[in-house]
């Protein structure tokens, strides 16, 4: 027994089996307390013969020929040292004793009791059964019985039908040893079990060692699932749908890939709380589970982004107005509560002949469905070439504009406004230019949006503001001549240091405050209005004037007036230029107002004699377009204005 002292180091139970006397042939301590023995003696003298049903036999027989092979293996093993239960997880090897023979070293990891909580099985493992050549029951080990009570004589009440038994005794017959995953049905309840089949040759019987794998086929289940699926709507998750939307590309000629997007969600969380904005959500999903039956798949990307993949059909166009009326219909939230929301839809189409992969179809659609947005929500769009084609360029152009500042590639053009009474100069707007050698001209309208997208429009607007108050300082201005330059500034540019800012310039520059204003529009000033007031009274105080630009195309105009520090409206040009009736009211209304409120005007986009006159009999203080003017280079602009 010496050659085993040194496993008395172990701290996790270790013992020796020993095949002919069917005894324990040595132990260390812990394994003594593993079976409840006082001493090794008592240990080793314990009769584990009796009582030792054959199915167990039988399984130690084909241990042992498995060590022969040298094979070792981990398994699941039960004991009953004084009848309690144990359930242990061992490694099984085979070891040679002294005099040469072969036993069985068997080293307990865990006992069961601990790992329950961290393993997927919890039911039997070590399961043996043992069948004659007939498939008539010999014997069941212990663990079988008390898991499984069934009235177990026959194979055949185990596999469900004669015909799979036979197969299954016939398997083994021939092949030795088969290894299987199967479910079968036991008192009515559905089990997974791994089984090794084992040909008892020489007696020609049948073993079987089951474990139940229940549990954790269940949970792999569920684990899938879960990867796999929005928890809040149990629709696909984008992981979900990616695998579903890839499995259709390999078997479908084609199909529709629709994003969805509800328009207001944000609103309805905040006004009625995330758990309605939930129900809202779930609600959303059911209804397009009824309106598409036909869908191959139906996911939630998160947030209030859900994408559906449809069979191809002509009718898309149709489809998707219909989509977009059924969310419209009202929702019964929190009793009481009925909420309408709704939707932005853009789709794309997988064709097998020209196959993109899906995160660009994702893509695509997303881009149609922003773009269904932009013109005015509640609407659906078809990605098309053009989209692509303006997707190409929006991209180009912002990998073009990443280096455009440090290569010195803009430029400010000045564009006069005149007072409305005495025709005189009253001040200009600069306005930014870019020409890229390779791209060209490209319209601030084109750059200035992807440069606020790309957060790049701070720096940029910084250079803006600099070279405005620069080329200030440097025209000769009578002091007695008003003369005011203004700077469109954009939202992202606006923030707490930004006056700081400005009047760190005006100071470099030595320029007088009340000759410069900024041009924000009304779109910077409804978006957390408090913040925003507190900017603009901090630019009042340094004594710049603030313009509101593009005056009638947001929202919530009227308040905005009333509220913050605004000194000059101005009326955005498409009224000028309208000849409809509605953008006449929409000038006269304009100057009301701003009259009321004590505000100056001033009227853009003027291109036409008629307008000028027009605006000049509705009191407009001030005028700007192409009819006096376009935007033109500051050299240009001192020539003709200021000398
Ligand atoms: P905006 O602020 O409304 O500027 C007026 C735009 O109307 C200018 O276009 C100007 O050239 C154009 N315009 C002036 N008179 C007429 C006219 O009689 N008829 C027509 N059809 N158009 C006229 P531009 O220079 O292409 O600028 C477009 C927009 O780009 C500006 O609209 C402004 O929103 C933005 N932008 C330009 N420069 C800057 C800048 O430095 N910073 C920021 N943040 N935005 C800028
Ligand atoms: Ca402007
Ligand atoms: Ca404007």
């Amino acid at each position: 027994m010496e050659q085993f002292e040194a496993l008395e180091q172990i701290h996790t139970p270790i013992w020796i089996y020993d095949f002919d006397q069917q005894s324990i042939f040595w132990a260390n301590s812990a394994a003594l307390l593993l079976w409840e023995a006082e001493t090794l003696t008592e240990l080793l003298n314990r009769d584990l013969k009796t009582g030792m049903s054959q199915a167990v036999k039988t399984t130690l027989d084909t241990y042992r020929k498995q060590f022969e092979l040298g094979e070792c293996f981990r398994k699941w093993w039960n004991i009953t040292p004084k009848q309690i239960h144990k359930r242990v997880l061992c490694d099984f090897s085979g070891v040679e004793l002294e005099e040469g023979r072969l036993a069985m070293l068997v080293h307990a990891l865990s006992e069961e009791s601990y790992l329950r909580s961290n393993l997927a099985f919890s039911d039997g493992s070590n399961l043996s059964l043992l069948f004659d050549q007939s498939g008539y029951l010999l014997s069941a080990n212990d663990a079988f019985q008390q898991f499984y009570p069934i009235a177990l004589t026959h194979l055949s009440t185990l596999t469900g039908s004669p015909q799979r038994a036979d197969k299954w005794l016939t398997e083994a017959q021939v092949r030795g040893e088969v290894e299987k995953e199967t479910n079968l049905t036991i008192n009515d309840q559905s089990y997974n079990f791994r089984i090794i089949a084992n040909w008892v040759k020489n007696k020609n019987q049948l073993l079987l060692q089951l474990t139940d794998i229940s549990q954790q086929k269940k949970q792999i289940l569920a684990a899938q699932f879960e990867a796999n699926h929005d928890c809040l709507t149990e629709l696909y998750n984008r992981r979900g749908l990616l695998t579903q939307a890839n499995s259709w590309t390999q078997t479908q000629h084609s199909f529709h890939l629709v994003f969805i997007d509800l328009d207001g969600f944000k609103m309805i969380n905040d006004t009625y709380g995330h758990g309605q904005g939930d129900t809202l959500l779930i609600a959303v999903a059911r209804r397009l589970q009824q309106s598409l039956p036909e869908a191959l798949a139906l996911a939630r990307f998160g947030g209030d982004e859900f994408v559906a993949l449809l069979p191809v059909q002509e009718s898309l166009c149709e489809k998707l107005a219909n989509i977009n009326q059924l969310l419209r219909a009202p929702y019964q939230l929190r009793s009481g509560i009925t909420v309408s929301v709704n939707a932005s839809l853009g789709s794309t189409t997988f064709n097998s002949q020209e196959p993109l992969p899906v995160e660009t179809l994702i893509q695509y659609a997303g881009y149609a469905m922003h773009k269904a947005k932009k013109q005015g929500k509640n609407r659906y769009q078809v990605f098309t070439s053009d989209l692509a084609q303006a997707i190409s360029r929006k991209s180009q152009i912002r990998h073009y504009l990443s280096t455009a500042l440090e290569s010195d590639q803009f430029s400010l053009h000045y564009q006069p406004i005149f007072c409305c009474q005495s025709g005189k100069l009253y001040g200009a707007e600069a306005l930014l230019r870019w020409h890229d050698d390779t791209l060209g001209n490209i319209p601030p309208a084109e750059f200035i949006p992807i440069a606020e997208d790309s957060g790049q429009i701070v720096a940029l607007g910084d250079w803006v503001i600099q070279h405005a108050l620069e080329q200030l300082s440097q025209w000769q201005i009578r002091d007695d001549q008003e003369f005011v330059v203004s700077i469109n500034v954009s939202r992202i540019q606006l923030h707490s240091g930004f006056s700081t800012r400005l009047a760190q310039l005006i100071e470099r520059y030595q320029v007088k405050p009340s000759q410069i204003a900024i041009e924000l529009t009304e779109s910077c000033m409804v978006y957390k209005m408090e913040e925003v007031k507190q900017w603009l009274s901090e630019l009042s105080q340094i004594g710049v004037k603030i313009y509101l630009d593009d005056f009638g195309t947001g929202y919530s105009s009227l308040s905005v007036l009333q509220q913050l520090p605004i000194d000059v409206v101005k009326l955005d040009k498409s009224f000028v230029q309208s000849s409809q009736e509605g953008g006449l009211a929409i000038i006269q209304a304009t100057a009301a107002i701003c009259e009321k409120l004590g505000l100056a005007v001033v009227a853009e986009g003027i291109e036409e004699e008629y307008q000028k006159e027009l605006l000049c009999q509705n009191n407009y203080s001030y005028l700007q377009g192409y009819l006096f003017s376009r935007p033109i280079p500051a050299k240009q602009f001192s020539q003709r204005y200021l000398l």
